[in-house]
């Protein structure tokens, strides 16, 4: 069955070519921009009645899916794949049944943040533990559809370890580039477990995706980084599921993480697409959040020439160490279109925001702490209301940076000068949350006699 019904367009100069003219590092070759999927429906005008899939049956369909024993039925991304035919045939979708991640409430954050209620879609919760599984499964199926041997990607760590997995799973070859001793361990061990040929370079973030762009230039090696365009169509889902566990009530705000900036971008793509096929009838605002180490886009935002300039980066937050975002553009378009802001938080604050998500039995990596970080900072602007919903995209699990964890509670991680910026108030925070492990010798009595004290002061507290 053929399925396959998509162009490429550049968003940029606005080209329209067909999927497989797209070059190998997936610019524009009229002017270097990125390229979305367009599909015929995404370019009929809106209430455009039965030229559109009708709303109300894919809504049902959707639902329908959720309780088959089919593999891509029961994959949170292949459940919406009426909107992302990508490839020939459904069929060959390489699945690890990702997405179907949880909506969680987080009553002590919204109190601590200043508002009514807070939700977080985690989309830690995916089969290699972060939210790339979506995008990987989308474009990885793309990369065996069209034949390719080979698959490779720069990362800071997650995306490496979902392709991979998707890679594994598809019976095809892998090469990831990160940059040496700048990325979470835990991710490290992921791409090998699965197999991948590991390359660490002697260069951060950036200077892999050089060498792999050139590469790519060379030798047949599919792209697996953000650029490739059928990565965000699996990123979109995300937005379709928050909607359907808030039984299609809109919230006011999404947060974010930015790092190459493709999420965002993804995200706002999903629900710009539910409102242009009248599932929706108003979107969210969507907010990016940086940390201060590696935050091209919030200079962006704050220059009065707008003028994007590319830094050096660096955070602890490795997963958006990212100093030259490929993505920008679309996630700046994003923002400006939805409403919604970029926000840049410190270290100090990021280390806080991480040690509250995980106070409330969710948890989360560094990185994706940074929304609730930002939240914070949108409240006390009076840019996020307080009876106002906002979902936070937490969009990785606290498995894939223990040293980063242990390191907070053992009082280790913050430098002297992170640590003297704290105010007064989130000292008190940090003083409650901090818990590091106790060595005790192994008798009874000196043991009660620790636990007491400990009860006493959790009394008093
Ligand atoms: C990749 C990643 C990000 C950044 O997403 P971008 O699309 O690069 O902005 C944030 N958090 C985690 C955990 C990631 O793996
Ligand atoms: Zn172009």
């Amino acid at each position: 069955m053929k399925v396959s019904a998509h162009t490429l367009r550049c968003t940029e100069c606005g080209a329209g070519i067909a999927g497989e003219d797209a070059a190998s590092d997936f610019r524009c070759t009229l002017c270097g921009g990125l390229y979305e999927v367009n599909y015929p429906w995404s370019l009929t005008p809106s209430g455009t009645g039965s030229k559109l899939p009708n709303a109300s049956a894919l809504r049902w369909l959707w639902q329908e899916r959720r309780t088959s024993t089919l593999p891509i039925d029961q994959s949170g991304v292949w459940r919406f794949r009426d909107l992302l035919p990508i490839v020939s045939d459904f069929d060959r979708a390489v699945t690890l049944r990702e997405g179907n991640t949880p909506l969680y409430e987080l009553p002590r954050c919204a109190k601590a943040a200043g508002v009514d209620w807070l939700l977080a879609k985690h989309q830690g919760m995916n089969p290699t533990g972060s939210f790339k599984d979506t995008g990987m499964t989308a474009a990885l199926s793309v990369a065996a559809d069209r034949g390719f041997e080979w698959v490779a990607c720069a990362s800071t760590g997650n995306t490496s370890a979902a392709m991979a997995a998707y890679a594994a799973r598809a019976g095809l070859r892998s090469i990831v580039f990160i940059p040496e001793g700048k990325i979470a361990w835990g991710k490290l061990s992921q791409s090998m477990d699965y197999g991948a040929l590991t390359i660490q370079l002697k260069t951060d973030f950036d200077g892999c995706v050089n060498i792999l762009t050139d590469l790519v230039k060379r030798f047949p090696i599919y792209l697996l980084n953000s650029v490739n365009p059928y990565r965000l169509e699996g990123q979109k889902t995300p937005a379709f599921e928050i909607l359907e566990q808030m039984d299609w009530q809109v919230p006011e705000h999404i947060v974010v993480p930015g790092g190459n900036l493709a999420n965002s971008a993804a995200l706002g793509k999903g629900f710009s697409e539910m409102l242009h096929l009248g599932l929706i009838q108003s979107v969210p605002k969507i907010s990016v959040i940086q940390a201060e180490g590696a935050n091209p886009l919030y200079r962006w935002f704050t220059d009065t020439n707008r003028i994007m300039r590319p830094v050096t980066a660096d955070t602890r937050a490795t997963a958006i160490r990212i100093g030259n975002p490929a993505s920008w553009r679309k996630s700046a378009a994003v923002i400006e279109k939805m409403g919604g802001w970029c926000e840049q938080v410190s270290e100090a604050e990021i280390a806080l925001a991480k040690a509250q998500i995980g106070s409330e039995g969710v948890g989360c990596e560094p990185a994706s702490a940074v929304t609730f970080a930002g939240l914070k900072k949108l409240v006390a602007a009076g840019r996020v209301l307080r009876e106002e919903r906002t979902v936070l995209i937490l969009t990785g699990h606290t498995l894939k940076d223990s040293d980063y964890t242990i390191n907070y509670h053992r009082g280790e991680l913050l430098t002297a000068e992170e640590s003297a910026g704290i105010s007064a108030a989130d000292r008190v925070l940090h003083e409650e949350l901090c818990k590091p492990p106790i060595v005790l010798e192994a008798n009874p009595d000196v043991v009660l006699r620790t636990l007491e004290s400990h009860m006493k002061t959790v009394q008093h507290a």
